[in-house]
């Protein structure tokens, strides 16, 4: 079934271009503390489009969706809309975040109202406007109630209505749904898509920021993958299924696996290769994930069918899917199991680590985790040592270059997780010092 061609371009005029991200980089903080949160974005949204950005947090969602709107500006790069250059805030866009604050001492009406009169429209139209929009969101009947007496899904509403009231041509959500229990967020989906589809709406475009795939395959024509470090983005989607989206029929079920792979099979494989200069450094980064985690998810793929959904599977769990996917690279990294197209699987390695003593698995996994350039590298500068002991911060300064600082430090702690594990090395909170195992086996006998 032809539902998904990644990559399609969209054909459109350059007349039905709305917005253009255009190599638009954005670095927080300044010198040796900087940042660099997005990495040359380009991205059109078209009129009448509604598209979704789908990525792991601290990819950089919510910072472009600052920089479409105006809230903040680029630091490399240029945003354009109807082809004029953003400079300051947008006035054709407005953004809904996760949670709305409203102003808990006004009624629903005026907390609408306050908007339209933010935007200048006389005192004599505001009640009807916001009774208007009030109406639309599904809130009839609400008006003289206060934010407290709603339930969160409400309240959102009265979010949304406020957004509306700016009468924006791109509306920008910002993980809108996030914060609602699950039918909440079901219910207000379905009334967006009724509001967007109902063309009642002076909106020309919906730019949607989400962290749930099957949200955002059900809602957008588009769906945008992001990857991290530095925020980029990865992949494109174009989601050619009619509405109302059933996530039971194959095609909606083949694109959650598409996009998974992309997501989970290698997000990491470009982002996590970090750029070594000098050929000195480790390659590739650790995912961070326990040695724990790892046997949990190995016995259990052992247990039941070898072959898994990952997009079933943390709901199967009870994992974040974030974290899932971190422990889904350990496996994959140390080679007990393959990812294929949304499928985990376990390899015959796998297996038998599942199923091997403990003392066995210690063995399996040192001859594995030795291997890796990150256990590799740290090896190799402790041999290189006297005594096979090296302070922390040496490690952590070799890093620092290549990574931000908070990864430097969790790098270190991961590869000695798994170091101790794997009685590869240790470390010594006293002295704040790792050191060779073999070294001190030696040593010792
Ligand atoms: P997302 O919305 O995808 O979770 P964000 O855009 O909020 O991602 O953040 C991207 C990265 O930029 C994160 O690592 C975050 O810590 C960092 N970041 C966000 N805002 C700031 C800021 N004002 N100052 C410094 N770093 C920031
Ligand atoms: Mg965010």
């Amino acid at each position: 079934m032809a539902v998904l061609q990644s990559m399609t371009p969209i054909k459109t005029t350059e007349r039905d271009v709305l917005l253009r991200v255009d190599g638009v980089s954005r670095v927080y903080g300044r010198g040796e503390r900087s940042f660099t949160a997005v990495e040359n974005i380009n991205l059109s949204v078209h009129v009448g489009e509604f598209v979704a950005l789908l990525g792991p947090s601290g990819c950089g969602k919510s910072t472009l969706l600052r920089m479409i709107t105006g809230l903040i500006a680029p630091t490399q790069g240029s945003i354009y809309y109807r082809n004029q250059p953003v400079r300051g805030v947008n006035p054709y866009s407005t953004m809904v975040f996760q949670s709305f604050a409203l102003y808990p001492w006004l009624t629903v009406l005026d907390n609408v109202a306050l908007a339209l009169e933010a935007r200048g429209v006389p005192r004599d139209q505001r009640e009807e406007k916001a009774i208007h929009l009030i109406d639309m969101v599904g809130l009839d009947g609400f008006e003289r109630a206060y934010p407290r007496e709603l339930s969160g899904g409400m309240r959102q509403k009265v979010g949304i209505a406020r957004a509306l009231a700016i009468e924006p041509e791109l509306l920008c959500l910002d993980e809108p749904f996030s914060a609602l229990d699950v039918l909440s967020a079901e219910a207000l989906r379905g009334e967006v898509m009724e509001l967007w589809q109902g063309g009642k709406l002076p909106i020309k475009a919906i730019l949607m920021v989400s962290h749930n795939i099957e949200e955002a395959i059900s809602m957008a024509d588009r769906v945008v993958v992001m990857g991290k470090e530095p925020g980029h983005i990865a992949a494109e989607y174009v989601v050619n299924i009619p509405h109302p989206r059933n996530r039971k029929t194959p095609g909606f079920e083949s694109l959650i696996d598409r996009i998974y792979a992309a997501i989970a099979g290698h997000p990491t494989a470009d982002p996590a290769t970090m750029k070594t200069k000098q050929g000195e450094l480790p390659t590739r980064i650790l995912p961070q994930a326990s040695v724990e985690a790892m046997a949990g998810l190995l016995e259990f793929l052992n247990m039941g069918q070898n072959r898994r959904d990952i997009y079933k599977l943390d709901d199967e769990l009870g994992l974040e899917m974030e974290t899932l996917v971190e422990i889904i690279e350990m496996c994959e990294m140390l080679g007990f199991v393959k990812v294929t197209s949304g499928d985990v699987e376990l390899t015959t390695l796998g297996q038998i680590f599942a199923e091997a003593t403990i003392l066995t698995r210690k063995e399996i996994f040192a001859n594995r985790a030795r291997r890796l350039p990150m256990m590799q590298w740290i090896m190799e500068m402790l041999r290189a040592t006297p005594d096979g002991v090296l302070p922390w911060r040496v490690f952590y300064t070799a890093l620092k270059p290549d990574l931000p600082d908070e990864m430097a430090t969790r790098q270190i702690d991961i590869a000695i997780d798994w170091g101790r594990y794997a009685e590869l090395i240790d470390y010594d909170d006293r002295d704040e010092a790792l050191k060779l195992e073999e070294h001190r086996a030696g040593v010792g006998a």
